[in-house]
Formats: structure tokens, sequence, C-alpha cells
């Protein structure tokens, strides 16, 4: 067997298989494929719908809607307002993955951080 040929499981369905470009198997990849354009076909005929909404027309799980909208493709190929949950307080937001809100606290939280001065070396 090659030293360069890299045994993975696949992302979603966990077949075991050799590690290519993907880390998914191809037939994943394809469902992947489909559902990325159906739910991106939607949202440009649907602005603004809601993940319930996308995951019932697109006949899949919100978790995968959510997935995609995190892994940032839909934004990528045009499609800016998905309405889905705030990742902090389940507020509805459009962009990015947390509100304005925990955004802002957030920041907070690590300019808090960064103040704290760092215990000497040993
Ligand atoms: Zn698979
Ligand atoms: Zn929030």
């Amino acid at each position: 067997m090659s030293q360069d040929s890299k045994l993975i499981s696949c992302r979603v369905c966990g077949l075991i298989m050799v590690k290519l470009a993907r880390d998914v198997c191809p037939k994943c990849f394809q469902e992947e494929e489909l559902l990325f354009q159906k739910v991106k076909n939607f949202l440009k005929a649907n602005p603004g719908a809601t993940l319930e909404e996308v995951s019932k027309h697109a006949a899949c799980d919100i978790d995968h809607v959510e997935a995609l909208i995190r892994s940032g493709r839909l934004e990528r190929a045009g499609v800016k307002r998905v309405a889905h949950p705030c990742q902090l307080c389940q507020a509805i937001i459009f962009d990015g993955v947390v509100c304005q809100e925990c955004k802002k606290t957030l920041k907070e939280q690590v300019k808090l951080l960064k103040d704290i001065p760092k215990p000497p070396p040993k």
C-alpha cells in the first residue's frame, strides 16, 4: 500500500475511504451539492426565509441547513439574507453566526481577557 494514501471516514455517513480532496464520500458529496443548490435557489426566490421554511422546502434537517449557512458557502454564492438564530442567544439574525448584541458582549469579554496581566514566567 502506498505511504501517501490515508484512510479516513466520511464526515457525513462514516464510510471508510481513501482521503481525497474532500472529507466526504462521493455519495454524500453529491447529496450535499443537491441540498446546497436547493437551499440556494429557495433563498434566492424567498429572501429572508427562516431556517424552518428552508429545511421544509429542501426536505432535510434544520441542522444540515444550519451547517450550510455556517460554512459560508451560501454567502459566497450571493445569498445574503438567511434568517437563522444567533449561536448564543437564539435571536433571529441574517448575517454571521452571532447577533450584534452578542458580538458586542464577546468583544468586551475578549478585551477583559486581554487586560488581565499574564503571570510572570517561572
Ligand atoms: Zn458519506
Ligand atoms: Zn445573540
